[in-house]
């Protein structure tokens, strides 16, 4: 079993879902008292959200850059980036490290295309859904990527920090996601891509008519998958 390296705290609230799926999946697949294992650099995330802010991501890359630097010299052998919008800054990452990166938007559409999904909505921070860092690595891969209207964009965004990234998960908020989301069917998605690893701590598969794809699910499996490979 390969060691594991979370880059977690962006936001802890699912780093510490990670940790338990990863954990939940060793044990499933190994059976006994097994776990995976793994070692977690959880960082600040106050520092990081004022980067993104600032529209510092250099200085938030840096950071980042650290964490990943002392997971390989602790001895991990890959390193899994516990948030989507980070992905931002994955190449400056990866290009200070000799360990593989597993990049959470290649784990994702590996799993949108098996399931024969070309259309999919996409939501997450206001950084991941009108960036193109993310979405373009969906598009090289042939999926076409639809985002929410610009004031649901807002609504999105505002709820995953203001509410997810301190752990309060709001009924009314659920709501209007839910209503994002239809509205996304709407126009042609054929799946949403739940692009924030906090979202999957509000909108659970039942709240849609179509596959959701919760990025924090579908990473940790992956994570356990290169693992054990
Ligand atoms: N965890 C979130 C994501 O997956 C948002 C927090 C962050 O900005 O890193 O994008």
């Amino acid at each position: 079993m390969k060691t594991i390296g979370l880059i977690g705290g962006m936001s802890w609230e699912s780093s510490a879902e990670y940790y338990r799926i990863i954990n939940e999946e060793a044990k499933k697949r190994l059976g006994g008292l097994h776990s995976a294992k793994c070692l977690l650099y959880s960082i600040d995330f106050e520092e990081i959200e004022i980067c993104q802010r600032n529209g510092e991501w250099e200085k938030a890359a840096q950071i980042l850059t650290d964490a990943a630097y002392c997971l390989q010299l602790a001895g991990v052998d890959f390193i899994v980036i516990c948030t989507n919008t980070m992905h931002k800054v994955v190449n400056e990452i990866q290009a200070n490290i000799n360990i593989p990166i597993l990049h959470i938007a290649d784990i994702t559409a590996q799993k949108v295309l098996s399931c024969g999904i070309k259309t999919v909505g996409l939501l997450g921070t206001k950084y991941t859904m009108e960036q193109d860092f993310y979405k373009s690595r969906l598009e090289e891969k042939g999926i076409k990527v639809l985002i929410p209207k610009e004031s649901d964009r807002v609504i999105v965004n505002t709820v995953i920090y203001n509410e997810l990234c301190l752990g309060k998960i709001v009924e009314e908020s659920r709501v209007k996601y839910k209503r994002i989301i239809e509205d996304l069917i709407g126009q042609g998605a054929e799946g949403i891509i739940l692009g924030c690893t906090e979202i999957g701590l509000l909108v659970k598969p039942g709240d849609a008519t179509v596959p959701l794809f919760d990025t924090t699910l579908l990473h940790a499996l992956g994570a356990v998958d290169f693992a054990l490979e």
